[in-house]
């Protein structure tokens, strides 16, 4: 039986554990830290927990797929709830704008808060979202690329031209909102992949519709039972998990895999390796030279993360918040263009506390901040993470009615932290999204050594968790292609 050593055990190497042994490999998953999940982590202290990484789970059809395709119900291991409202706007003109998958709720909010004239905008923005996802998902991101001209097919130049899907988000979407509040409302989600809305393609305004359209969802007990149910499946699959073990090199003999090389020194010996690890990183350290070290890549910017243990009440803090700047064009140039930590950050809150009553004490509320902020090519954000600090929650003090005597504690995750976990330059969000790094010209999840393979959000088709799950569906279909699949198993 094939052996496939699977390095790293996030989101992406767990999903990929679990398809290929349901496919009849022999899969080993080594992790180099003691917990599982990568990004995906939580923090406990003084009975508070926190989600550290992602706090919306997005797009159930990727998720749901897993668990089909390995002949389970997911709902037998996790339980997603959908959030409505999905998340409170504060705009600094002191407008809260409460956002929701519900268009009954979204027509009566932009029609109040906004202006009646704004309602058939939001619709026909919706639909044309909603057409322009369910064409592009199975045309360009459902799909293994294995040359440039693989865009070139007469369907996919038909959705360019249909969709405009490389023209200017920021700018399109002003045919479909005129307020600037809108504007930013319907844009913002590509920070989620660490890029900017000013410079993003048309096409990402996926993300808009994947939470605007399908909705913001959190799992019964908090984003890390995403972790312990891929955990769960895999072992149920029979993959041995090893954490703890950190590799450091990929064993390549004749241009083939032959294995890894732990820190401790043991060698495990593999047919295939799939490497869930940041690419330009496994480029740099673990595999031998290639032309690929030589690339310049482009990172997406990091974040602040600040956990907050408070002891008090903040009602008008939802589940999830966005807090804009008043100027939020500025505040993207700095992050993306200047590559400084913006002088009046814009952020987002979230308190899972509002779903998860055991995620705070009695009485107590548990305040996830992120602030985006530039990777380490830029400005230290570490250096100055206290006077962000001191920002942030002086605006929560006129926003919520923070009081700054109720703060327990502090725990900061900075860009130092993402590099620490094998990030390049600390960026949290990884590889950047601009045209020439995604689709076929991202990282292929086949490196050039027979048997080497990338699974995550730095291959393709990208970041986030919903992508990073059909990074998992594409390696395995590619490993069975290419590879074959075990005996008894074709
Ligand atoms: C602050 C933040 C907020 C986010 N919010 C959201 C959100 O709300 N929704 C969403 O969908 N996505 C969100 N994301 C993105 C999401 O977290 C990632 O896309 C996803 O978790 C990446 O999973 P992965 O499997 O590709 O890699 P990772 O999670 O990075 O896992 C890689 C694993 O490999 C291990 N590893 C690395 N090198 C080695 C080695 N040499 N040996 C052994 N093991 C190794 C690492 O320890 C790690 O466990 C967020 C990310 C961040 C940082």
């Amino acid at each position: 039986m094939a052996h496939v050593v699977v390095v790293g055990g996030g989101v992406g190497g767990l999903a990929t554990a679990a398809r290929l042994a349901q496919s009849g490999y022999r899969v080993t998953l080594l992790e180099q830290r003691a917990q599982l999940g990568g990004r995906v982590s939580e923090l406990r202290r003084d009975g508070f927990r926190f989600d550290t990484g992602p706090t919306l789970l997005m797009m159930l059809d990727p998720l749901e797929k897993l668990f089909r395709d390995l002949h389970r119900r997911l709902e037998d291991y996790l339980q997603p709830v959908l959030l409505t409202p999905s998340y409170r706007v504060f705009y600094a003109d002191a407008t809260r704008f409460d956002s929701s998958p519900c268009i009954a709720h979204m027509v009566r909010e932009i029609a109040h808060k906004i202006s009646p004239a704004e309602v058939p905008g939001y619709l026909r923005l919706m639909a044309d979202l909603s057409a322009m996802l369910h064409e592009v998902v199975p045309a360009f991101v459902r799909r293994n690329y294995r040359s440039p001209l693989d865009l070139l097919g007469a369907r996919q130049i038909a959705l360019l031209v249909k969709h405009r899907l490389l023209a200017n988000l920021y700018r399109r979407i002003r045919r479909y909102a005129s307020d600037t509040r809108l504007q930013m409302l319907f844009t913002f989600q590509t920070m989620y992949l660490g890029l900017s809305p000013l410079e993003a393609p048309w096409v990402y305004g996926i993300l808009t519709y994947m939470e605007s359209g399908e909705g913001v969802w959190f799992p019964r007990g908090g984003m890390y039972q995403l972790v312990r149910a891929l955990e769960r499946v895999a072992q149920e699959e029979g993959v041995q998990i090893r954490t703890g073990e950190r590799v450091e090199q990929v064993l390549v003999e004749a241009n083939r895999a032959k294995g890894v090389r732990l820190a401790s020194g043991e060698e495990v010996r593999a047919e295939v390796v799939v490497l869930n690890t940041d690419v330009p990183t496994a480029y740099a350290k673990l595999l031998p030279p290639t032309r690929q070290q030589q690339r310049r890549w482009r990172n997406s910017c990091s974040a602040l993360v600040f956990c907050i243990g408070y002891e008090g009440q903040m009602p008008a803090l939802l589940h999830h918040n966005v807090h804009f700047c008043a100027d939020f064009e500025r505040n993207l140039r700095e992050i993306f263009v200047q590559k400084i930590v913006p002088e009046e950050p814009s952020f987002y809150t979230c308190l899972s506390v509002r779903t998860e009553p055991s995620d705070a004490p009695e009485g107590c509320e548990n305040l996830y901040v992120l602030v985006p902020v530039p990777n380490r090519s830029g400005e230290d954000a570490h250096a100055v993470a206290d006077e962000v600090l001191e920002k942030v929650l002086y605006r929560l003090e006129r926003e919520a009615g923070l009081q700054r005597e109720r703060v327990r504690f502090v725990e900061r995750i900075t860009p130092a932290d993402w590099e620490a976990m094998g990030l390049w330059q600390g960026a949290a969000f990884g590889l950047s999204h601009d045209f020439f790094q995604s689709t076929c010209f991202r990282p292929s999840n086949r490196a050039p050594f027979e048997g080497v393979y990338f699974v995550g959000a730095s291959t393709v088709p990208g970041n986030g968790i919903p992508m990073v799950l059909i990074s998992a569906e594409l390696v395995q279909q590619r490993i069975c292609e290419e590879v074959g699949l075990p005996r008894g198993k074709g």
